[in-house]
């Protein structure tokens, strides 16, 4: 996505509100780094978002320039805990997708087995971190353990809470809440019909093969 890192962001709320896959409450908070030590974070709700509800936050944890309410806060841990372990992520998405958020609750680790999920920087399943007050050290060292054992995850589910999804751009970040709560669903659905299957050996490379062959 082009434009300013305050407009990525207005313009990812958008599309994952036209996409049907926010928090029913408009509750989510979503993260454009900007540097090594500073990134734009969103209020609590996001619903409307305008570029001048954007605080820049130090990875330290200081609101920098802008506001935040103080339960927002609670959140900016959430964010720098990935920005910190990986330095190449470029944005974050937090919100409380409804059926990825029912394998949250189920605490299962949501696999993946669309392609969508396959394609858009999931090959892998979804793994569960366990429940911490947000924000709380027992959260965040939660995800920096989930992270640091699954180096190639590009998303967390906090257990009883919600989605937690990373990746180069805001762009990327949001085609994969898509994919991500899509997959969700689809695999309840399947449940009731006899379950969904994995994929064959060797999909995933089959899928980058194909986009090979696009691009060149
Ligand atoms: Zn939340």
């Amino acid at each position: 996505m082009a434009g300013a890192p305050e407009q990525q962001l207005v313009e990812a709320a958008r599309q994952l509100f036209a996409a049907g896959v926010m928090s029913h409450s408009g509750h989510a908070n979503l993260s454009v780094r900007l540097d090594a030590e500073r990134f734009l974070l969103t209020p609590g709700f996001v619903r409307d978002l305008e570029p001048h509800q954007l605080a820049t936050v130090g990875l330290d944890g200081r609101v920098l320039k802008g506001e935040l309410r103080s339960v927002s806060a609670e959140i900016i841990t959430m964010h720098s805990v990935v920005y910190r372990a990986r330095p190449h992520v470029g944005a974050i998405i937090h919100t409380h997708s409804p059926s990825a958020t029912a394998f949250a609750v189920a605490h299962r680790p949501l696999p993946c087995r669309t392609e969508p999920m396959l394609r858009f920087g999931q090959p892998e399943d979804v793994p569960v971190v366990p429940w911490g007050p947000r924000g709380s050290d027992v959260s965040v060292r939660g995800i920096a353990d989930v992270l640091e054992r699954r180096p190639t995850t590009s998303a967390v589910l906090l257990a009883n809470h919600g989605l937690l999804v990373f990746g180069p751009d805001a762009a990327a970040a949001a085609h994969l809440v898509v994919a991500i709560e899509e997959s969700a669903e689809a695999e309840i659905a399947a449940a009731a019909i006899g379950g969904a299957v994995d994929f064959p050996e060797g999909a995933l490379e089959a899928v980058r093969a194909s986009i090979a062959r696009v691009a060149s």
